[in-house]
């Protein structure tokens, strides 16, 4: 897709010429990534306000760039962010813009005593927000990340059993999407069983799953370096009252979520319409975290659904809708999708994570 890379190479341009600055030095590799199409450990692009950006990698990476980015001019060297300060300077560009999120204290410290820099300012996160849209291509690849995450997941429901533990169900799921296609798990995949499922973010242990247990995994593919997200909960053995009761109030905020989530939606309005369900219901102490977040190159990025954000939604912005209920000592219950918002009316939405063995609105009990 190089046009694809050279367009958002060239609206990075023109926000470069409207500030005050000669040039962006952008260090955040999936930045890089993003305006080049190269995936590497270390590289580094310059984008001047005037004439041909320049991307920096070292020796390691040179015939991938050569391959990815034959549109870019290359320079291999490294530091790749000296190397491409030294050139901007030789180039009569003495005023930088650099990505401060990314920059270290130390790696700055070493770049602002360069000869010749006159300024060195932060950019913002300019490349972040023109990631927030994504373009088809991105969709489609979101898409497959999405569908081999469902399909993965509809694989390894039949083998759960009591007795496995949460290691053993984590791995299963990992090796299935592998399978399914997926370059490699978009994170370390969670599975909380009983009261562990308390915890949002439990890395899985060697406890085996009891009958009685709710179990919560949440995974997602990568794919072409797009990030998936789902989460769901299911229950080993004939469900309690409490389990039904949270699992019935997640699903419906679930939902509420997903059907707030349109075109032009302030985000904390999209929070809100599931939160204030739960919260409703007696437990808004048990629903701590925010309610999505954006995904696409990383597994979060902008952006993020939570109370009190500023921002609306809009057409192709991909998110997830994750509401959970958390109770420390018992467990929990936590729904997640991810879904693409689209333009038109009535309101549209792209629903990207679905699996066959669990409809979300229904408990799915498990013989253990
Ligand atoms: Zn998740
Ligand atoms: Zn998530």
């Amino acid at each position: 897709m190089p046009e694809t890379h050279a367009l958002r190479r060239e609206q990075l341009r023109a926000a470069v010429a409207a500030s005050d600055v000669d040039a962006a030095l952008i260090t955040t590799l999936v930045n890089v990534r993003y305006l080049t199409g190269l995936a590497s450990s270390n590289a580094a692009l310059l984008v001047p306000a005037d004439g041909p950006p320049v991307l920096a990698t070292d020796f390691r990476y040179a015939l991938a760039a050569e391959r990815d980015c034959a549109d870019v001019q290359l320079l291999i060297a490294r530091p790749v962010e000296t190397a491409l300060t030294e050139l901007a300077i030789g180039q009569g560009m003495s005023r930088l813009a650099f990505e401060a999120q990314e920059m270290t204290v130390e790696r700055h410290t070493a770049l602002a005593a360069t000869d010749g820099l006159t300024l060195l300012v932060p950019f913002g996160r300019r490349v972040e927000e023109l990631r927030v849209v994504k373009d088809e291509g991105e969709l489609s690849l979101l898409g497959r990340a999405c569908a081999i995450t469902g399909w993965a997941f509809d694989q390894v429901v039949p083998r759960i059993r009591a007795g496995m533990t949460e290691r053993e169900l984590a791995v299963l799921v990992e090796r299935a999407m592998v399978d399914g296609g997926a370059e490699r798990p978009a994170f370390d995949t969670i599975v909380a069983s009983g009261p562990n499922g308390a915890i949002p973010h439990h890395s899985p242990g060697d406890r085996p799953f009891e009958p009685g247990d709710m179990i919560t995994i949440d995974c997602g593919a990568r794919y072409g370096g797009y990030h998936a997200d789902m989460t769901r909960t299911i229950v080993l053995g004939a469900p309690t009252a409490w389990q039904r009761d949270i699992y019935g109030l997640v699903a419906q905020a679930q939902l509420a979520g997903m059907e707030a989530a349109t075109d032009g939606a302030e985000v904390a309005d999209v929070d809100a319409a599931a939160r204030d369900l739960i919260a409703a219901a007696g437990h808004g102490e048990h629903f701590r975290h925010g309610l999505g977040h954006g995904v696409g190159l990383e597994i979060h990025e902008a952006p993020m659904v939570a109370p009190a954000r500023p921002g609306r939604l809009g057409d192709r912005v991909p998110i997830t809708v994750e509401p959970g209920i958390y109770l420390p000592g018992q467990g929990g219950v936590r729904i997640e999708d991810t879904l693409v918002v689209r333009a038109g009316s009535p309101a549209r939405r792209d629903l990207l994570t679905t699996t066959q063995t669990v409809t979300p609105g229904e408990l799915l009990v498990i013989e253990p």
